[in-house]
């Protein structure tokens, strides 16, 4: 199932399911029984996937996807984002020329996003050039949790993971090696995780270890891997992160980028206005967010 968030006619953030090309109102079509709320859903668990199939196997009406505006799938997480950093090896080569990377990490290195960093599919990545010149993309596979837990087991992992989706997790460079080199700052700005377009529930996607992830920039290709090259692949990272800490439903994981992004290349190159950012994760979909700035300098 392809799950999205869109905005309903009254204004109403709603719960839905893309069928074709259209978008079934989960609440509406159930007579209430299904929640509004994605996380609601997630949190509901097998019962409410299984409300769901029911409900679209009535072939409800829809509205056409075309017609509404799609919100980040969770429009607002509850907490902060988790992030992987340095997860393929070649994106880990190419930043150590910068002094940011440990090659070969022993163990998945992990850093948060606050809440107010998601922004939905075709919304603004905004820049204020007055706090930052070098904006930077990377495309990530991002899991999204589903039952909660700790301690997770390696081998228990994947049945923890509700769906998966995909972030930009867009990089104000030069604050990130401002300030010390850590990455909360440079990548904690209002709208620099773009999430969508919408989360394919788990089932269909049996292998989440032999997914394309691609990045585009105004058509071109700037970033091409697969998640194959994770270092460490997401049951891993699942039974690291949950070590002493409590994984809740609606959790993101943004998995780590591969190489290919802006500060790296020769000569660097950073996002501009009128850009164009496309993530495309095979099995997926596209997120496909423009950039605009603002500012004096
Ligand atoms: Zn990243």
């Amino acid at each position: 199932m392809r799950l999205v968030t869109f905005r309903a006619a009254d204004g109403a953030a709603r719960s839905g399911a893309v069928v074709d090309d259209r978008v079934i109102d989960l609440a509406a079509a159930s007579g209430g029984a299904l929640p509004s709320d994605m996380v609601a859903f997630i949190e509901a668990g097998p019962t409410a996937l299984a409300r769901a199939r029911d409900v679209l196997h009535g072939r409800p009406a829809g509205l056409p996807l075309s017609s509404v505006t799609l919100l980040a799938p969770i429009p607002r997480p509850r907490r902060n984002v988790f992030c992987l950093g340095l997860n393929y090896r070649a994106h880990a080569a190419e930043a150590t020329q910068f002094g940011v990377a440990q090659k070969d990490p022993e163990f998945p290195i992990f850093f948060t996003k606050p809440p107010s960093t998601v922004v939905g599919p075709d919304a603004a990545i905004e820049v204020n050039t007055n706090v930052t010149r070098e904006v930077d993309w990377e495309v990530e596979l991002t899991v999204v949790i589903g039952p909660g837990g700790s301690d997770i087991a390696r081998g228990a992992a994947l049945e923890h993971v509700f769906g998966y989706t995909i972030a930009n997790d867009v990089s104000a460079r030069d604050l990130q090696f401002r300030h010390g080199g850590q990455w909360f700052k440079g990548k904690g700005l209002d709208t620099f995780c773009p999430l969508g377009p919408w989360i394919v529930t788990a089932d269909e996607i049996p292998d989440p270890s032999a997914l394309d992830v691609i990045l585009r920039v105004n058509g071109v290709e700037k970033q091409h891997s697969n998640t194959s090259k994770l270092i460490f692949d997401i049951p891993t990272t699942i039974a690291s992160l949950s070590e002493g800490l409590t994984l809740e439903p609606g959790d993101l994981i943004l998995t780590g980028t591969p190489e290919g992004v802006g500060f790296a290349r020769k000569p660097p190159e950073f996002l501009k206005d009128g850009d164009v950012v496309e993530c495309e994760v095979t099995g997926i979909g596209v997120l496909r967010n423009p950039v605009r700035t603002r500012g004096g300098r």
